[in-house]
């Protein structure tokens, strides 16, 4: 039976959007937690960009056995860069880092062939571009190559799945549906996903956005009409709905939707994989990062999702939970109580000390083995924090504790 995977672009979709960033650390440490909640791949940059060869390279690295003390700290995930469909950058890209998994990406409606490429490439040309990416990508040695056309959602559909059909018979693995500005609805994008499926029999990526409030719906019913029609299918997400303009297909509330709606529960759509006991550590340690706050209403992590005030509703919740909980919070990693303290505390930063770093390592756990070992901690996390520009968080003290070859990696962002 097909399943519907998650491949998360928040490191790429969701850090390329106006007026935020993630240093290079954070978006090594949203991987790992990604990781740690079962999603499939994590489209985690841009590996043309010079800026990101270190990051890219540092990650992949965390893929291999050797990487830390007890084995890869990244399990499961795909590591994937983002690629314009051009075989010279992918060639770029292969000789900068060792990037196995390419999305390539390039624009097929004919708004963008006419206002965007000026008329300089026929329809004829974006599918040769694409599969010279696909073969350069694939003879350089990568795993998987996935197809991506921007704005397919204006894209007319004979054109898309002209394009698919080629992708596929090059080699590529996936045909991603960007619904680039949001224009789809979830009527729509089922109806003509559904096609691309039947005509093209190939797995199928949902890449939607919010721009009229229906990135998470459109995405679910895309990617449940990929599955009916037989192909395994892929949706694309951020942590938190953080993404160009109006933001991505949020992660959570993803899951949440296939797993917890009327219709789709019973029909069993989402992979196992997803383990959603880790989406709070994730949209809050992701939160932090991108010092964006989570709105209080946000399904399953917002400070509202499990509050109750007004008499009938709170007298509902506690003679039994699902008067007026659709879900528990138990399997949303919640429940603990936060302690924050109001007198004395150590933080960790660039000006940070020897003693100061001893003390909260030790609230952690964990233990310095000498004096060079403390020192090359506290050097890499005085690093960290002028990359951050806060505080370190206890994620990512563990991190440079467990990996320092790797955050001193990190750390070292060459132009
Ligand atoms: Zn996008």
């Amino acid at each position: 039976m097909p399943k519907i995977e998650f491949v998360d672009v928040t490191n790429r979709d969701g850090e390329q959007t106006s007026r935020v960033a993630l240093s290079k650390l954070q978006k090594t440490v949203i991987n790992w937690l990604l990781d740690q909640m079962g999603v499939y791949q994590s489209e985690m940059g841009f590996p043309l960009s010079e800026h990101e060869s270190n990051y890219i390279n540092a990650n992949c690295a965390l893929t291999k056995p050797d990487c830390c003390d007890d084995g890869p700290l990244i399990k499961r995930l795909q590591l994937s860069g983002w690629s314009r469909a051009l075989a010279s950058d992918v060639k770029i890209a292969q000789d900068r880092t060792a990037v196995e998994h390419f999305n390539l990406s390039i624009s097929t409606s004919e708004q963008m062939l006419q206002w965007k490429f000026r008329g300089k490439f026929s329809r004829e040309d974006i599918i040769r571009m694409m599969v010279d990416a696909v073969v350069a990508a694939k003879d350089g040695g990568a795993i998987t190559a996935g197809i991506n056309a921007e704005d397919a959602s204006r894209t007319d559909i004979d054109f898309l799945i002209d394009f698919a059909r080629a992708g596929k018979d090059a080699g590529a693995d996936r045909f991603r549906y960007c619904d680039t500005l949001g224009y789809d609805d979830p009527e729509s994008i089922s109806e003509r996903i559904a096609t691309i499926a039947r005509e093209v029999q190939m797995p199928i990526e949902l890449h939607c956005h919010n721009d009229l409030g229906l990135a998470v719906a459109n995405s679910c019913a895309g990617a449940i009409a990929c599955c009916r029609a037989g192909q395994d299918a892929y949706i694309n997400t951020t942590v938190n709905g953080i993404g160009e303009r109006a933001g991505n297909a949020d992660l959570v509330s993803c899951v949440l939707a296939l797993r917890y709606s009327s219709k789709w529960r019973d029909e069993n759509w989402c992979t196992d994989a997803i383990d959603l006991s880790k989406a709070w550590k994730l949209a809050t340690y992701t939160s932090t990062a991108f010092g964006v706050p989570i709105p209080i209403n946000q399904p399953g992590v917002g400070d509202n999702a499990f509050a109750h005030e007004s008499g009938i509703h709170a007298d509902g919740a506690l003679k039994d939970r699902h008067n007026y909980e659709l879900y528990d919070y138990e399997q949303l990693g919640r429940g603990e109580l936060l302690y924050t303290s109001t007198g004395r505390v150590i933080t960790v930063g660039g000006h940070s000390g020897a003693s100061g770093l001893e003390y909260v390592y030790n609230q952690l756990d964990l233990g310095f083995r000498d004096e060079d070992h403390k020192r090359q901690v506290l050097k890499l996390a005085q690093l960290a924090n002028l990359h951050n520009q806060q505080p370190l968080t206890k994620e990512e003290l563990w991190f440079i504790y467990h990996c320092p070859e790797i955050t001193a990696q990190l750390l070292t962002v060459t132009v």
